[in-house]
């Protein structure tokens, strides 16, 4: 059991006050199994993951694993393993769930509209990651400020609600620009997920992430059959907010 205080006013102010080095190495001293590093292997994950292992003595990683990844992300998964010799934790969807969307819908159901795309993002995602939330106190995030403008206010350091229950998000790399991750995989001779070799800027599922073409906004590439839409309609609910702060 953590003995840091959530309703202490100064904590968040102190938390985003520190590096992401500090940050990531406070949240693991301070909660030590209670705190995980949720990563779908994308560029940023890859650096917290690496901060971790030069700030922390061990660390958890988990990533929901929607069934529907590219080849080039499992890769990434055992890669990250053997590295660091740690074992990401999969968080699956419900199996029955899955059964009966895909029995009512078809396995390609996101195409029909934007209802079907979240019904499917919710039974694929979100409800995974909650059933990871539900395993810690300090859920630490790889969101940037400068991958959309819905992200543009990402703070390092939040208390959301999850189901009832007030946990701590951090998100270490905030301010971090896009140059600055790279700058930092380059440095550090880090391995990271193939696609973004292939123009990829966000990586979900197959099919629901495709690659940008020059001049494209960061994350374009989600769910491109819906042409433009605001960038909130480009989450898949796991990171959106509902006015009480709570994570859906
Ligand atoms: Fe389903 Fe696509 Fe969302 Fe993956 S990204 S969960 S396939 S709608």
């Amino acid at each position: 059991m953590s003995s840091v205080d959530l309703t202490d006013k100064s904590l968040l102010g102190r938390l985003e006050a520190m590096s992401a080095e500090e940050l990531v190495g406070w949240a693991f001293e301070n909660f030590g199994e209670r705190a995980a590093i949720g990563t779908s292997l994308q560029l940023t994950g890859t650096v917290i993951i690496d901060i971790a292992s030069k700030r922390a003595e061990s660390f958890r990683v988990f990533t929901v694993d929607t069934l529907r990844l590219h080849d080039e992300t499992y890769e990434s998964i055992a890669k990250t393993e053997e590295r660091y010799g740690i074992e990401v934790e999969r968080f699956y969807p419900n199996e029955q769930r899955l059964i009966d969307m895909v029995s009512r819908f078809g396995e390609y159901l996101f195409f029909t509209d934007k209802a079907k795309q979240e019904y499917c993002c919710e039974v694929r995602k979100v409800e995974p990651n909650k059933r990871a939330l539900r395993t810690l106190d300090c859920w630490i995030s790889g969101l940037r400020r400068d991958q959309s403008a819905h992200r543009g206010g990402v703070a390092k350091a939040e208390v959301v609600d999850v189901e009832g229950r007030s946990i701590l998000k951090l998100n270490p790399l905030a301010d971090w620009s896009l140059d600055e991750v790279w700058r930092y995989i380059k440095d550090n001779g880090l391995v990271y997920n193939k696609l973004f070799d292939k123009n990829y800027d966000s990586i979900g599922c197959v099919i629901c992430s495709t690659p940008l073409v020059e001049g494209e906004a960061p994350r374009a590439g989600r769910w491109r059959w819906f042409g433009k839409c605001d960038d909130e309609k480009k989450e898949c609910g796991i990171h959106i907010k509902n006015e009480k702060g709570e994570a859906k």
